[in-house]
């Protein structure tokens, strides 16, 4: 284990420590964790630009891309029905809904806006209609969809584009070397958030929902360290074991942020730095993961859903349960990497199944914590991913520049 996740480590044992003993006090800590997520945030809508629009480039010809796109979105999908099916498998197994008498009558905030539209609010506005608004607002598909086709136009453009270009590799570089300052703080931004969440709600709001929490974790958790250790081990052709201790500093950033796109300056960095991953292949798939490729949301969303429906005594057909692990499958896609976005996907879920609303109210005293792990989940398999991905696509031309070189994990072929 390397000295930063140690001390990150050591952050989350002890912002634990000091919500459980203080909760009242973790309010003044609360601007700390905000103000780290804030230096992360920061970063991303520049490391996206600069990732993607060189990444795309460095591809060199444009069907490459295409390759890529597709083996990428084969990776979504595979990861994501295993993740569903296993989620599904696991509630009907655990049933934790089951003699749970909690039934609640109010509508939870979250739904004021009514549920999300798949077309509306999440497919259309890939497409920006300002860049320099999509920028500003930090909307990351948007930025993706737009830096793709910027690379693709500086490829075809050569020499005329090369100026324009170099600032871009050198925003990249800038961004990265930003993100590493920030990581240097990590460790008490990450207390901070830890003490004030844990001070904010306790961990006694797990004991009601205990047999639910236990199954979303298992879930998420056999997922983890199961079908996405497998798939990195067999497909990937990395050990496992030492893969995890290389990206730990993005999956505990992941893990006290709830946000796999605030996470993803520290993920890139990582993988890049610690993983031997190349450029190439991070720039490329990292940007587009961190929104769209979420296993542990996919888990927690079949879970939860019929979990809800076992609570209000609803006995799910077989083609409702098909329908679950579609919008599910949707639903984690949908979900952009902000904390508590799976709680809002979640809503697509139950109204397509013709589920209550309401239920959602259920899931909320424990969702900030589920979020965590979940969040933590996705990052990983973004990280799987990416493994599996240059073991496919990467030649290693452009690692040595920005990393020591040090392919930690390549197990002995
Ligand atoms: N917070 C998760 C993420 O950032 C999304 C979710 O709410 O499940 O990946």
């Amino acid at each position: 284990m390397d000295r930063l996740t140690r001390r990150i480590l050591i952050g989350i044992v002890a912002g634990i420590a000091v919500g459980l003993a203080l909760p009242e006090q973790t309010v003044y800590l609360k601007p700390i964790g905000d103000l780290f997520v804030r230096l992360l945030k920061m970063l991303i809508a520049p490391l996206i630009l600069s990732a993607i629009v060189t990444g795309v480039v460095s591809l060199g010809d444009l069907t490459r891309l295409g390759r890529m796109g597709g083996k990428a979105l084969a990776y979504y999908l595979t990861t994501g029905t295993f993740a569903v099916l296993n989620g599904l498998l696991l509630v009907n197994l655990i049933r934790p809904g089951e003699g749970t008498s909690i039934l609640v009558h109010e509508t939870p905030e979250i739904l004021q806006k009514g549920p999300p539209n798949l077309l509306n609010d999440v497919l259309l506005p890939i497409v920006p209609t300002n860049v320099f608004q999509a920028m500003a607002e930090g909307n990351v598909l948007a930025i993706i969809f737009f830096g793709v086709l910027m690379g693709a136009a500086l490829s075809v453009l050569g020499d005329r584009g090369k100026a324009l270009l170099g600032v871009l590799d050198g925003l990249g570089a800038v961004m990265m070397r930003i993100t590493e300052w920030v990581m240097a703080v990590a460790p008490i931004g990450v207390f901070a958030l830890m003490a004030s969440l844990i001070g904010a709600s306790g961990l006694k709001v797990l004991l009601p929902l205990f047999k639910y929490v236990v199954t979303v974790l298992l879930g998420v958790g056999l997922h983890g360290a199961v079908t996405l250790c497998l798939l990195l081990y067999l497909v990937g052709r990395r050990r496992p074991l030492p893969f995890i201790r290389s990206v730990s500093p993005a999956l505990t950033t992941a893990f006290a942020t709830s946000s796999s796109a605030a996470t993803l300056p520290v993920t890139y960095d990582t993988l890049v730095k610690k993983a031997g991953i190349s450029h190439r292949v991070a720039s490329f798939f990292l940007p587009v993961s961190s929104m769209i490729n979420s296993d542990g949301t996919a888990v927690y969303e079949a879970v939860a859903a019929v979990f809800i429906a076992q609570v209000y005594g609803i006995h799910l057909t077989a083609a409702q349960q098909v329908l679950v692990f579609l919008t599910a499958m949707a639903a984690s896609v949908g979900a952009p990497g902000i904390p508590s976005a799976g709680l809002v996907t979640m809503a697509m879920v139950l109204r397509a199944v013709g589920l209550p609303l309401e239920g959602i109210a259920l899931l909320l005293p424990v969702d900030r914590i589920l979020d965590q792990f979940r969040t933590a989940c996705n990052v990983f398999g973004d990280c799987v991913g990416a493994a599996i991905l240059e073991r496919s696509e990467g030649d290693g031309v452009d690692r040595g520049e920005q990393n020591e070189g040090r392919v930690l994990s390549r197990p002995a072929e």
